[in-house]
């Protein structure tokens, strides 16, 4: 019998409201019947524009947002549905890190309290405390002398470093990253990414990794999901993706891709204007009126999800004519 995946959400919906002029009020659809899973072992890769649903469903997945519809299981236990206790482990089993990692830091407590304080949940006796946090703060590259500084006294990176620090205390065994690089500068964000894989292998992590930075995804996940306006329309293994993508949104981030050579269109030449607002999402297949492809259906009928090899899957009417 398989095991179910480590993380399951099915047919998540999500919508905010929104203010409006004169008191008025919209709804902005930031998931749309949204499924996806994440295995043990995992790397899972979330990609898409800004504003596509991405950090939202990160949340979802990680239990910091609940869904309008659909469901997430752990374990194949729906989240709503777990006990306290079983709530309690979740929390402390599936991590997040955050794009700005200082704003989930106590600015007045020391990086060592603060990286120590899953450890004192967990009811570790203080040299084991101790004990923990010179590991865990090797393991991501800080020195001893930091765990007496404040928040406010390190770079980005190291605070990124920090924020991994503190996720690798409370003992997970699931990481979601919501954009963990996207602030810092090149040379720093290779150090982070190298710290990411280093952990998932060293803590046996599975890992969702939301981020618009395609390379960055190529580099370090498994498979990628590509969302569009709130939408799945692509997710097949990174390398797959890159090499026979099967959506021509796809297609267009990959060619936005500065100094990445293998598409010989530019982004401008397949996607048109900016992107639609989440309000008033288009009909038919939602991508249409940025698709120089689009042909009369595409507006009209929304495609369908279909399974190509190795479990790479896109929503596009015409896929097997333009990709074969
Ligand atoms: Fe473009 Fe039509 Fe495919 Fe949508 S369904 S991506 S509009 S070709």
């Amino acid at each position: 019998m398989s095991l179910p995946p480590l993380l399951n959400g099915t047919e998540l919906y999500k919508t905010f409201r929104v203010s409006g002029q004169r008191r008025s009020s919209k709804l902005l659809t930031a998931l749309d019947n949204v499924s996806l899973q994440l295995a043990a072992g995992e790397t899972l890769g979330i990609a898409g524009e800004s504003g596509c649903g991405k950090s939202t469903l990160a949340k979802v997945m990680a239990g910091l947002l609940t869904s309008d519809r659909g469901n997430v299981f752990y374990k194949g236990t729906q989240l709503s549905l777990l006990g306290q206790d079983d709530k309690t482990v979740f929390r402390r089993k599936t991590q997040m890190i955050f794009q700005d990692p200082f704003s989930s830091l106590n600015p007045r407590m020391r990086i060592g309290d603060s990286i120590s304080e899953p450890l004192k949940i967990a009811g570790l006796s203080l040299p084991r405390q101790r004990t923990e946090l010179e590991r865990i703060m090797a393991a991501v590259g800080l020195h001893g002398d930091a765990v007496n500084r404040f928040p406010d006294e390190f770079s980005g990176g190291q605070r990124q470093r920090i924020g991994i620090a503190r996720a690798l205390a409370a003992s997970p065994e699931i990481l979601i990253a919501d954009e963990p690089v996207s602030s810092l500068d090149i040379s720093i964000q290779a150090q982070i990414i190298n710290i990411l894989l280093q952990m998932k292998l060293e803590f046996s992590l599975s890992m969702m990794i939301v981020s618009h930075n395609m390379l960055v995804l190529r580099h370090i996940c498994d498979r990628i999901i590509i969302m569009y306006l709130g939408a799945i329309v692509e997710c097949g293994p990174a390398a797959t993706l890159f090499d026979r993508c099967r959506h021509p949104y796809t297609e267009a981030l990959i060619a936005a891709i500065p100094g990445f050579h293998a598409l010989s269109a530019t982004k401008s030449e397949l996607l048109h204007d900016d992107l639609p607002s989440a309000l008033s999402i288009p009909p038919g297949c939602r991508f249409h009126p940025r698709c120089r492809h689009a042909v009369d259906r595409c507006s009209s009928e929304v495609p369908r999800m279909k399974e190509y090899a190795n479990g790479h899957t896109a929503a596009c009417h015409l896929s097997k004519q333009l990709y074969g």
